[in-house]
């Protein structure tokens, strides 16, 4: 299976190279979001009933007219459309009641058992047509989110996370799943890189999700700190990469161009996790806490890369000297970089940079 092909959703290969065909028939889709329950499971009965390959080609002038009112319903916020969705797809699929898991404890059950999504309980009794109109509504929820968590800056995406929890996990569910087809995952490459660093190293997982290197690697005695925009398990600490990191750490001044003051981080992994549009603040987060000579790894998408000698420059420019690029991969370029010395830049200098978040595209899921 090719990767992030899962049934009723995947990723294209080329992120934006999206005809404004594709893109109405992604408005249509959103539109769903408003309509009464018996309107969308007209929709999703039609659609399961035509050949998937013959999906795309249905776009009727009904749908078309609709474009300008869809756009409107669109602008409501995420959370808001995600509750929507889910409350029709409990119309729809007519289970028993299912509390959704708002609690940590809930939440972490599902998190560290890593089982398949979704679980046996949660198909038991539901017909394949029922199966696959739950696939494509979680499908559905999965990429809006993805959406906004590359789409709009990371403070966006953390105030969405916070105001309701259930994002986070409908997301991870959905990456949880996805991972499930990849050939390989670069976060089990670093866990195997990192199983021998020295005891004690200190390692930092910037947007760890389950956490999954911290689960592996402090049993082997590597203190691993693993943050992310919701804190969904004991390992996870919460807080936005891409704003200030709680750790310590210092910027160079005027005096000295690589300061040494209270940076303590031997390694700081980035799997997957550039997602916000102020990403490259991230970078620099990662060289104020990292010890001098320390380690930044990076794995991005492949196809999210515009120019991959753009990003190395400008991951170059926060302070970082590249060691290695692994391009062998045909799904994930995965880099090493080492800190290096640098000057103190100003406000206007790191403005400039913001602005070149757009050298990696957004990684848009696209329904098959
Ligand atoms: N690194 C993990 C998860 C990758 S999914 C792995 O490879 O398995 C990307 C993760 O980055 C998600 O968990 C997402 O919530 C997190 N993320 C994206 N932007 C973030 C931000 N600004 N702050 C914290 N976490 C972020």
């Amino acid at each position: 299976m090719p990767l992030f092909e899962v049934p009723g959703w995947s990723v294209k290969a080329d992120p934006v190279g999206e005809s404004p065909n594709q893109a109405s028939r992604k408005r249509k889709r959103n539109s769903e979001d408003s309509t009464g329950s018996e309107v969308n499971l007209d929709r999703l009965m039609n659609k399961l009933k035509r050949k998937p390959d013959k999906e795309h080609k249905a776009s009727s002038s009904a749908n078309k007219k609709q474009k300008a009112h869809e756009d409107k319903k669109n602008s409501i916020s995420l959370p808001k459309a995600l509750k929507g969705a889910e409350k029709r797809s409990t119309d729809v699929q007519r289970p028993p009641p299912k509390k959704k898991a708002k609690t940590k404890h809930l939440v972490e059950s599902k998190s560290s058992d890593d089982s398949p999504l979704p679980s046996p309980q949660e198909s038991a009794g539901l017909t394949e047509m029922q199966k696959q109109m739950r696939d494509s509504l979680n499908g559905a929820r999965f990429r809006m989110i993805n959406e906004k968590l590359y789409k709009t800056s990371s403070s966006e995406a953390h105030a969405m996370m916070q105001e309701d929890q259930t994002v986070f996990e409908e997301y991870h569910n959905g990456f949880r799943y996805q991972v499930q087809s990849w050939p390989t995952n670069p976060v089990e490459k670093y866990i195997s890189a990192l199983s021998s660093y020295p005891p004690k190293s200190v390692i930092v997982d910037l947007g760890c999700g389950d956490a999954a290197l911290g689960r592996a690697l402090l049993p082997r005695g590597l203190i691993v700190l693993s943050f992310d925009l919701i804190s969904t398990n004991p390992f996870v600490i919460e807080a936005d990469i891409c704003n200030k990191l709680p750790l310590p750490g210092s910027e160079p001044d005027e005096d000295s161009m690589d300061k040494v003051e209270a940076q303590i981080v031997d390694v700081v992994v980035c799997a997957l996790s550039l997602m916000g549009t102020n990403w490259p603040t991230c970078i620099r987060e990662a060289w104020r806490v990292l010890r001098t000579g320390g380690e930044l790894k990076i794995a991005e998408v492949a196809s999210r890369f515009i120019n991959v000698k753009q990003f190395i420059s400008l991951v170059s420019s926060i302070g970082f000297r590249l060691s290695s690029k692994d391009d062998s991969n045909s799904h994930f370029t995965m880099f090493e970089f080492k800190k290096v010395a640098r000057p103190k830049k100003t406000e206007a200098d790191w403005t400039n940079l913001l602005e070149k978040g757009n050298l990696l595209k957004p990684c848009e899921y696209k329904r098959r």
